[in-house]
C-alpha cells in the first residue's frame, strides 16, 4: 500500500520502530497477527478518556469529529478562517503532510495544535526530576505545527498535550532536548520526517529488530520469522537495532559473530564499530557462541553466593498503568528451602480505588515487616519503584526511607540487576524472567502469561467481578513468584566458568 501522505501516526510508529512503517505500508496483510487484547484495551481507554475530557469541557468549542472525513478538511479550514476559538476533531493538510490533531486552539495571532492523551504528558517525572517530553508525542505535535505553519495560520512552535492528570503540558519544540541531546524536538521531527518519506517512497529499506515493542506489535510473527531466517544479530540480548546496524558492515548474523576473529575489529583499546566497546563486543560474541551451540547452557561469570536464610520470600506485584493502581502484592513464602511446604501469600485490592490500594499496601507491608530473618527476592527494580511511589500516596503506611532500608539491605536480592545481568550469560534471546524460567523448564499454568495480559484480565475483573478472572490473575502472579524461586535455585547450583568461554 503506497501512500501520498505522511501522517502523525506514521511518525509515532517510526520513533518506536522504523520497520513498523515499512510493514504497515508494504507488508503482506495476510501475515498480520490479530490486534492484541491489551492494545485493544489501550485504544478503548484512550477513546473513553478523550470523550470524558470533551464532555467536561467548560468552554465553547466546535466539534468536527462527527463530520464525514471527506468534508472535514474543508470544514476545518473554514473554521480556522472564521476564527473559531477551539476546534475539536479537525483534519489539516499541507503538501504531503496530513494531520488530525484532537484540538486546534486560537491564540493571540494564530493556532496551536494539541492532543488529548490518556497517559502522562511527560516521562521520567519523579521527586528529583520534572520529567521530559515524550519523543513519540513530540513528532506528532510537530507535524500538526508544521502543517499550520505551511498554511500560514500557526501561532508558533509550542503545541500542547492535555494529559491523564488533567494537566496541560506545553511542548517547546525549539528547545534543546538536554545537555547530551543538543538537537531540538523540531530538528528531530524534521529528521524523522525525511526518513519516513524515504521509507514511504521505497527509497529507504528497513530491517526488523527484536525489541520490547515487538511484544504488542501485529507484525510480531512475520518479523520473528524473518529475524530467525536471517539469524539476525538483534536475537542477541541487549544488542539492539542501532548496534546491529553499525555491526552489519562487518558481521551479518549471530553465527557470523560467533565465529568472527575479533582482532580484526579491535584497534588498540577500541573497536571499529561505533557504540560498541571491546568488552561489549566480546560479551556479545560469547552470547552468540552460546546461542549457536546445540547444548548451550547458562553459566555464572563469577562466584555468586545467595543468602541461605530459613525464610525466603519471592515477591512480585501487579499494577494497572491505566488506572494508576497497584492491585496485587504476591509473595511465595518458603521455609527451610522446602518446596513441598512453600505457600503463596497474596494481598489483592478489593476494588480499583485509592482506599483499597492503601488497604492492600498496608497489609503487604505489615506482612513484610513481620517476616524476620528473611531474604526477599524480586526481578528488576519495578517492585522497589512502585513501593516508593506508593509511599507518596500513602505516607502513613510506610515512608520512602522504610522502602529504601528494605531494598538496600543484604537480605534483598534483585535477581536481574544483582546477578543475571552483571554476573551471568544465557543462551536465550532476552533475559526476562519468563524466558529464563521457561529455559529452565518451568511452565506457567496460563496459556498467555504476560504483564499486558494480566492488566487486561484485571480490567475484565473490574467490569464483571468474575471470581474466575481473579483466580487467573492470582495464578499468574503466583507463577511469576515461583519462576523466581526456580531461577534462584538454578543459580545456586551453578559453578562459575572462565570468560570468554571456548
Ligand atoms: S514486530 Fe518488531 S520489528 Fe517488526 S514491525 Fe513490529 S516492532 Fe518493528
Amino acid at each position: 500500500m503506497r501512500t501520498d501522505s505522511i501522517t502523525a501516526s506514521m511518525l509515532y510508529d517510526f520513533v518506536r520502530c522504523p520497520h513498523r512503517v515499512t510493514m504497515d505500508l508494504f507488508g503482506n496483510p495476510a501475515e498480520r497477527d490479530p490486534i492484541s487484547p491489551f492494545v485493544q484495551l489501550l485504544w478503548e481507554r484512550g477513546h473513553a478518556f478523550e470523550e470524558d475530557v470533551i464532555k467536561g469541557l467548560e468552554v465553547p468549542f466546535l466539534n468536527l469529529r462527527t463530520v464525514p472525513e471527506r468534508e472535514r478538511e474543508r470544514r476545518t479550514m473554514e473554521a480556522i478562517a472564521a476564527g473559531e476559538s477551539l476546534i475539536y476533531g479537525g483534519r489539516i493538510r499541507a503538501d504531503d503532510l496530513l494531520g488530525e490533531p484532537d484540538l486546534l486552539r486560537k491564540e493571540s495571532n494564530g493556532y496551536v495544535a494539541g492532543d488529548i492523551k490518556s497517559g502522562a504528558g511527560l516521562e521520567g517525572v519523579s521527586e528529583d526530576s520534572d520529567g521530559k517530553p515524550k519523543q513519540h508525542y513530540a513528532v506528532q505535535l510537530a507535524l500538526y505545527t508544521d502543517i499550520l505553519e505551511r498554511k500560514g495560520v500557526s501561532r508558533g512552535h509550542v503545541p500542547f498535550v492535555w494529559d491523564i492528570h488533567g494537566q496541560e503540558v506545553a511542548y517547546h519544540l525549539d528547545t534543546a532536548r538536554g545537555p547530551r541531546k543538543p538537537t531540538s524536538m523540531w530538528e528531530d521531527y524534521e529528521s524523522s520526517l525525511d526518513k519516513v518519506r524515504a521509507i514511504a517512497s521505497g527509497e529507504s529499506r528497513t530491517l526488523p529488530a527484536l525489541a520490547g515493542e515487538c511484544k504488542l506489535c501485529h507484525w510480531r510473527t512475520a518479523c520473528l520469522r524473518r529475524l530467525e531466517e536471517s539469524n539476525d544479530l538483534t536475537l542477541i540480548p541487549d544488542l539492539g537495532r542501532s548496534r546491529r546496524d553499525n555491526l552489519l558492515a562487518h558481521i551479518g548474523s549471530v553465527r557470523g559473530l560467533a565465529g568472527a576473529d575479533l582482532s580484526e575489529l579491535i584497534k588498540g583499546s577500541k573497536t571499529v564499530i561505533p557504540g560498541v566497546g571491546t568488552d561489549m563486543l566480546r560479551r556479545f560474541q560469547v552470547r552468540a557462541q552460546l546461542q549457536t551451540k546445540p547444548d548451550g547452557k547458562p553459566y555464572l561469570l563469577m562466584d555468586v553466593k545467595l543468602p541461605h536464610q530459613k525464610l525466603e520470600l519471592f515477591f512480585d506485584i501487579e499494577t494497572d498503568p491505566m488506572r494508576e493502581i497497584c492491585y496485587l502484592y504476591g509473595f511465595l513464602e518458603r521455609r527451610g528451602g522446602d518446596i513441598a511446604t512453600e505457600k503463596y501469600v497474596p494481598f489483592f485490592a478489593k476494588e480499583p480505588s485509592q482506599e483499597a490500594e492503601k488497604d492492600a499496601f498496608a497489609k503487604a507491608w505489615g506482612y513484610i515487616r513481620e517476616m524476620k530473618s528473611t531474604t526477599i527476592y524480586f526481578y528488576t527494580k519495578y517492585e522497589r519503584t512502585i513501593l516508593r511511589e506508593l509511599t507518596r500516596c500513602h505516607p502513613d503506611v510506610a515512608t520512602e526511607d522504610d522502602i529504601e532500608e528494605l531494598f538496600v539491605s543484604e537480605a534483598a536480592v534483585d535477581l536481574y540487576y544483582d546477578i543475571v545481568k552483571p554476573k551471568m550469560e544465557w543462551p536465550t534471546r532476552d533475559l526476562s524472567i519468563k524466558t529464563l524460567a521457561s529455559f529452565l523448564g518451568f511452565k506457567w499454568r496460563d496459556t498467555d502469561p504476560s504483564g499486558a495480559s494480566s492488566v487486561e484480565w484485571y480490567h475484565k475483573w473490574v467490569e464483571t467481578g468474575d471470581p474466575e478472572i481473579k483466580r487467573r490473575i492470582m495464578d499468574y502472579n503466583e507463577d511469576d513468584c515461583r519462576a523466581m524461586r526456580i531461577l534462584a535455585d538454578a543459580i545456586r547450583g551453578m559453578v562459575p566458568q572462565a570468560w570468554p568461554i571456548q
